[in-house]
């Protein structure tokens, strides 16, 4: 019999686009659930995962970062990012080693404190300064606000994640598991579907394309010899849709095949994957589609 009580809560992991938030959880959870790419904004849901062991459920928030409201978009991703800092029973700030405090972490430390939530601060990315520059940085943070704890890690090769682990868990409420213990996530797998296929877009095509483009999994149907996945990639101009298509669909069928594979690997079940582009004019503006689209 386990001799701790069992702890369980929700942690809401806060901080801007690229900080390292989703490298962090899909290193807490040891499975690739949210997606890492090198460029900023690529979260735009709250990831829920969920850390279970004998003593502990931890829900994982990957909030899509406190943007500076700009357009409906932003605005609807800022109010995610202050639902799941609500909802918490810990707010787990990610920052980078940097003495000059960024306009929006400052500005998620006032709502953190305006809601009261126990909080602690990583420094992430420790791996990329000299060790005598952390210390100006978590001085500079505790200027700021009282943190139940500053710790510096690397979610990138592991360092200090098991201490950090550890500062969370002792900050949750003792309760019983929520979740079954084999559950990594209560979202839907066409979630983290339309994820993968998304990620492949980012990584296969320039700039404008990634952030006007929205992927909705339109049917995930199991029949006995594979899953048939038909996905939605919606952009807004034709010209978009053009650069996705590519050259006689070249870029289109390399994307399709790229992602597929990773679903399979996902799954674990073989895949056929249909991808529709189609042009939906201004929908990162139009509150509905945002809605229709889950965001
Ligand atoms: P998010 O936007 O906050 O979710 O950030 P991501 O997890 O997507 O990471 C953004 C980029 O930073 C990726 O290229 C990661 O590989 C990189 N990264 C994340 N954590 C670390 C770290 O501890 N050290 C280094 N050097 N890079 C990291
Ligand atoms: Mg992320």
């Amino acid at each position: 019999m386990a001799s701790e009580a069992h702890r369980v809560g929700f942690v809401a992991v806060a901080g801007r686009p690229n900080v390292g938030k989703s490298t962090l959880v899909n290193r807490i959870i040891g499975s690739q659930l949210a997606i890492v790419t090198p460029k900023p904004q690529t979260t735009r849901n709250c990831i829920t995962a969920i850390y279970t062991t004998p003593n502990l459920q931890m829900v994982l928030q990957d909030t899509p970062g406190l943007l500076k409201a700009k357009g409906a978009l932003n605005t609807s991703l800022m109010a995610t990012a202050v639902k799941a800092l609500e909802n918490s029973d810990v707010v787990l700030l990610m920052v980078t080693p940097a003495e000059t405090i960024h306009q929006q972490h400052l500005h998620a430390v006032d709502i953190i404190k305006s809601r009261g939530v126990p909080t602690v601060l990583a420094i992430n990315k420790m791996d990329t300064v000299a060790p005598e520059r952390l210390l100006p940085v978590m001085e500079a943070y505790s200027k700021i606000h009282r943190f139940e704890h500053i710790i510096p890690i690397s979610a990138l090769d592991g360092t200090g994640v098991e201490e950090l682990v550890a500062a969370l868990t002792d900050l949750l409420p003792q309760g019983p598991p929520l979740f079954a213990e084999d559950d990594l996530s209560d979202l839907p797998v066409r979630f983290f579907v339309s994820e993968i296929i998304r990620e492949q877009i980012i990584l296969m095509t320039g700039e404008e394309i990634p952030y006007k483009t929205a992927v909705v999994v339109e049917t995930f149907r199991e029949d006995p010899l594979r899953v048939l996945i038909q996905a939605d990639i919606h952009v807004e101009k034709d010209s978009q849709k053009k650069i996705l298509i590519g050259k006689g669909g070249s870029m289109i069928k390399k994307l399709g095949t790229v992602a597929r594979e990773k679903i399979e690997t996902f799954l674990a079940r073989p895949v056929r994957l249909e991808l529709f582009v189609k042009v939906t004019p201004n929908w990162s503006k139009s509150k509905p589609h945002l809605k229709e689209f889950g965001y």
